[in-house]
């Protein structure tokens, strides 16, 4: 059993060593497409279409799995950011928004982000 010092240190810890916390703080460089209060949007390193955004929230969130019913209405505001950008990015034809989740879901940063990718037709099923 931890103390909630511990607790807390440890979380800390997990946020100060997040990559997305460092680029949400602007310590790790980024391309920046939108931000408000709750969230900020750039564009992925390595991207996989021609418009490809990561929007993620501005608080650590490790991923879906970590939310309850409290972030109803932040992960609605993502879901808006989302579409508002791919309105502004012209994306008229269509996009997808994908989220993937947990280690069977292929997450590899562990801060809640959702893809936006466009530009291109789109296969199903992913891999
Ligand atoms: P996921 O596999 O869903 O966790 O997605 C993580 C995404 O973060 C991948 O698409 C990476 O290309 C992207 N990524 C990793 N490091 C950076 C970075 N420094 N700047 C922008 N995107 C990044
Ligand atoms: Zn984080």
């Amino acid at each position: 059993m931890c103390a909630p010092g511990a607790i807390a240190a440890l979380y800390t810890g997990v946020v100060m060593s997040c990559l997305f916390c460092k680029i949400v703080e602007g310590d790790i460089p980024s391309t920046p497409i939108f931000e408000d209060d709750l969230g900020y949007a750039f564009a992925d390193i390595n991207p996989q279409a021609p418009v490809h955004v990561l929007i993620v929230p501005r608080e650590h969130i490790p991923s879906l799995i970590d939310t309850d019913q409290s972030r109803r209405a932040l992960l609605g505001h993502l879901l808006w950011a989302a579409a508002e950008i791919a309105r502004n990015k012209g994306l008229a034809n269509g996009y997808r928004i994908v989220v993937n989740t947990g280690e069977d879901g292929g997450q590899s940063v562990d801060h809640l982000h959702l893809h936006l990718l466009g530009g291109r037709p789109m296969a199903w099923p992913p891999g």
